[in-house]
C-alpha cells in the first residue's frame, strides 16, 4: 500500500550509529535537524552495537539447532531495545517520537523464519502516528507473518526494512546512516588508495555486494533498484558527503571510477564427486550455509564458501568421506563501470599476479580471481591501484 507525504524522509541507523547514549544523543541531532527544516523524519534502527552477535551466542549455550520461530523472537528484541531508547532520547530534546516494532507499522513477510522477504507494508498505523508525531521509530529487520509470528529477515536485514519503508512511503530517497563515510572503491581498511565513489548505479552496486562488499545489504539494492528508491550512505559521526545509489545513465560513467574491487578472505573450497552433489548441496541449503561460488572441474564439483562455515560443514559430513577441503583461499572481485574494457582490465591483473598462484578466474560482467596463496595485501593493493582509479 502506497502512501505520500512530500515532507517524509526515511532514514536508517545502523548498529555503531545507536550503540550507546552518546551516540543515540547524535542521531537523534541528525533527525532534529530534520525536524528543525519542516520535515517528518521515518527513522529505522538496527540492534545496538554486537547485540544481534550476544543474542546468537545465548542460543548457542543452549543449541546449536535452536527452532527458527523461536530464534526470530529472541533476536527481533535487539531492536526493540535500539527503538525504546531511541525515542526515549528524542523524547529528551523536545521531540514528539514514537517508536514501532516491525509488526506495529505494518510490515508483514513470508513464513521464512531467519530469512524472511517483506511481502507489504501497511502504513495506515504509519500515517497515523504522522499526525502527532514528527518522528516514527521503526524496528528493522523484523516483521510479522501471516500467522502473526515475529520473522526476521537475515543478518543485515534492517537496510531492506528502510529501503521497503521508502517504497510503501513512496519518499523518494533514503538515508542510510552507518559508521563509514560512503561506498569506497576497495575497502579502505586493507586499500591505502581506496577512494569514495561519489554516486553508484543500482547493478554496480548489487554486483558489489553480491561479490561480498558489506556496506549495503544486497536485498535492499535490489529492492531500491525495482521501487527506484535513491539511496544515500552517510557517517553518522560525520558530515561528509556519502554515496549515491541510483539510477545512472552511461554517459555519466566518465565522472566515476573505472571500476571497485571487493575482497573476500579467508575462504574454503569443498571439492566433492559430481555424483554427491545433490545430497551435499541439500544439506548446505537446509542448514543455511551460504556458498560463494559453485564451478564444476572435470567430474568435480567445487564450493567456495566462508572459513566460518568450515565447522559446520565438517560436522554436518562427518560420516561421508568423499569430500576434500583447501584452506585458506582469497577471492578478489573487481566491478567494472564500463564493460567495454573489462578484458583489458583483466590483462593489467594477470600481469600484475604473474608472480603468484591463481586457481580459478572468471571474467564476464564482473572479474573475479580465486587466489591460492594466503591473503596478500600488497598485490592487492597493486591491482587497486593499476584498475581503480
Ligand atoms: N541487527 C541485525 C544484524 O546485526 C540486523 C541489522 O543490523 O540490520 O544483522
Ligand atoms: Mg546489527
Amino acid at each position: 500500500m502506497q502512501s505520500n507525504l512530500s515532507n517524509l524522509i526515511v532514514m536508517k541507523f545502523g548498529g555503531t550509529s545507536v550503540e550507546n547514549q552518546e551516540r543515540l544523543l547524535s542521531v537523534s541531532k541528525i533527525i532534529q535537524k530534520e525536524i528543525n527544516s519542516g520535515k517528518k523524519v521515518i527513522a529505522v534502527v538496527s540492534a545496538q552495537g554486537d547485540t544481534t552477535d550476544k543474542l546468537l551466542e545465548l542460543s548457542k549455550k543452549i543449541t546449536n539447532n535452536p527452532d527458527l520461530r523461536e530464534l526470530d523472537v529472541l533476536l527481533s528484541t535487539g531492536e526493540q531495545i535500539s527503538i525504546a531508547l531511541l525515542a526515549m532520547t528524542l523524547q529528551s530534546i523536545g521531540i514528539k517520537a514514537i517508536s514501532l516494532t516491525g509488526w506495529q507499522a505494518g510490515i508483514t513477510t513470508c513464513n521464512c523464519y531467519s530469512s524472511a522477504k517483506i511481502l507489504d507494508i501497511f502504513t495506515d498505523r504509519i500515517n497515523n502516528e504522522l499526525k502527532n508525531h514528527d518522528a516514527i521509530i521503526i524496528a528493522g529487520f523484523q516483521g510479522i507473518n501471516k500467522n502473526e509470528d515475529i520473522t526476521t529477515m537475515g543478518r543485515g536485514g534492517s537496510d531492506t526494512s528502510a529501503v521497503a519503508i521508502s517504497a510503501a512511503l513512496n519518499a523518494k530517497e533514503c538515508l542510510i546512516y552507518t559508521d563509514v563515510d560512503g561506498v569506497y572503491t576497495a575497502d579502505p581498511r586493507i586499500i591505502k588508495n581506496a577512494k569514495k565513489i561519489k554516486e553508484i548505479s543500482y547493478d554496480n552496486m548489487i554486483n558489489m555486494s553480491d561479490m561480498g562488499a558489506q556496506v549495503l545489504n544486497k536485498r535492499s539494492v535490489r529492492l531500491a533498484k525495482k521501487y527506484g528508491v535513491e539511496i544515500s550512505v552517510l557517517n553518522s559521526m560525520s558530515k561528509n558527503p556519502g554515496t549515491k545509489i541510483k539510477k545512472i545513465k552511461e554517459v555519466d560513467f566518465s565522472a566515476n571510477p573505472v571500476a571497485s574491487l571487493v575482497i573476500q578472505k579467508d575462504l574454503f573450497l569443498l571439492k566433492i564427486k559430481s555424483k554427491k552433489f545433490d545430497y551435499i548441496f541439500e544439506k548446505i541449503q537446509k542448514n543455511k550455509i551460504n556458498i560463494s561460488d559453485i564451478f564444476f572441474e572435470n567430474s568435480f564439483c567445487l564450493m567456495l564458501l566462508n572459513q566460518n562455515y568450515l565447522n559446520q560443514i565438517q560436522e554436518l559430513f562427518v560420516n561421508f568421506k568423499d569430500y576434500e577441503i583447501n584452506l585458506n583461499l582469497s577471492k578478489i572481485s573487481i566491478i567494472c563501470t564500463n564493460q567495454d574494457i573489462i578484458f583489458e582490465i583483466f590483462a593489467k591483473i594477470k600481469k600484475i599476479t604473474k608472480n603468484i598462484k591463481i586457481k580459478y578466474a572468471y571474467v564476464c560482467e564482473y572479474i573475479s580471481i580465486i587466489l591460492e596463496s594466503k591473503f596478500n595485501s600488497s598485490i592487492i593493493n597493486k591491482i587497486h591501484d593499476s584498475v581503480c582509479s
